[in-house]
């Protein structure tokens, strides 16, 4: 095992030897919310919250709640689940209108 220290470090910060792992690593990320799946409503979270991808009730759902950011025309993101991303129709027990 080989010890870097810090002056051999910064080198090779610039030297640019460190900018192959970083993008790798980066490339591994979610790059776009699209890339994220939608809320499993199996899911315990979703569960307790009585998630329901299709809401049954008119004038509320996810693209009328406070916590909803369109991601694109049909779905978006949802600060309840960070990891997913939730279908505009869809509507949980969280459900707080946005102000008019
Ligand atoms: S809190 Fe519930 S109703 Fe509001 S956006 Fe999230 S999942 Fe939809």
């Amino acid at each position: 095992m080989s010890k870097v220290s810090r002056r051999d470090f910064t080198r090779l910060l610039g030297t640019g030897a460190l900018a192959i792992p970083v993008s790798t690593l980066v490339a591994q990320l979610p790059s776009h919310a699209e890339d994220l799946p939608l809320v499993d409503p199996e899911s315990a979270t979703a569960k307790q919250l009585q998630y329901v991808a299709v809401t049954e009730v008119e004038g509320k759902r996810c693209d009328g709640c406070v916590l909803y950011t369109a991601s694109d025309d049909v779905n978006g993101k949802c600060s309840i689940f960070p990891a997913n991303l939730v279908p505009a129709e869809a509507w949980c027990s969280a459900y707080a209108p946005k102000p008019s």
